[in-house]
């Protein structure tokens, strides 16, 4: 700091003795330390500030004047109080009022679980499985013709699978006695898969048969050997399997 801005900062500080802030008082604190010029002007100030003080409580005032300026004082006081208290109740319901209205975004897009719902869906499902087969693939936007006639009584299931990292439709139909099963899967020809060249599949207890039709590939994985389609089947096939 130079001496310039010391004397000036020295003679506002009279006036305003809270008002310079951390950083001028630091820096007016070290020049004084090192300037003599500087710290000798600012012991006269103060000096003079001390006589004049005393001086003036020497002075007798008047007990009415006394309260007057007692009151002025509470009175510029209360108004700074209430200007804080006044911010910072605009800033605190300004908080409260974006946290309420985050609570009530993520409360309205949060689904709320519905067991009565889902009892009336297990009950449609009981009741009418070709609809409620039909009704899913309509919403899904896929066709709702599937490459063979299944009988609609033995599903058990219809939703997503999770197919190398992404979900695929699937319909999930099981024997009455439990043991077997077939899952229809549905991939839609929107370029998420490369369904390119595709063949059937075979493993020991299981196999895969793949359909391509115009609009989406359907890849029939069942259980119970080469003919253990047949058993999910109102009818025989209207065209075989592509192999
Ligand atoms: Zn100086």
């Amino acid at each position: 700091m130079e001496c310039r801005d010391a004397q000036f900062y020295l003679r506002w500080q009279r006036h305003a003795t809270d008002e310079l802030g951390a950083e001028v008082t630091t820096a007016l604190r070290q020049h004084l330390a090192q300037c003599p010029v500087c710290a000798a002007e600012s012991q006269a100030l103060l000096a003079f500030d001390k006589a004049i003080a005393r001086a003036m409580k020497a002075v007798p005032v008047p007990p009415a004047l006394r309260d007057r300026i007692r009151t002025h004082v509470a009175t510029q006081r209360g108004a700074r109080l209430r200007v804080q208290l006044y911010r910072t109740a605009v800033s605190v319901a300004a908080a409260v009022v974006l946290v309420l209205l985050g609570l009530s975004i993520f409360s309205s897009t949060r689904p709320r679980v519905d067991p009565q719902m889902l009892a009336e869906l297990a009950d449609d499902q009981l009741h009418r499985p070709d609809d409620y087969i039909q009704n899913w693939l309509i919403a899904q936007k896929l066709p709702t013709e599937l490459p063979h006639q299944f009988d609609w009584e033995l599903v058990t299931h219809r939703g997503f699978d999770d197919v190398q990292g992404l979900k695929v439709p699937v319909i999930v139909f099981t024997t009455p006695d439990g043991r077997d099963f077939a899952k229809v899967y549905i991939f839609r020809k929107d370029g998420r898969f490369d369904m390119r060249d595709l063949h059937a599949g075979q493993a020991s207890r299981a196999s895969a048969d793949v359909y391509d039709t115009p609009h989406a590939v359907y890849v029939i994985v069942y259980t119970g050997g080469p003919r253990g389609l047949q058993r999910f089947l109102t009818n025989r096939p209207p065209g075989g399997p592509a192999t």
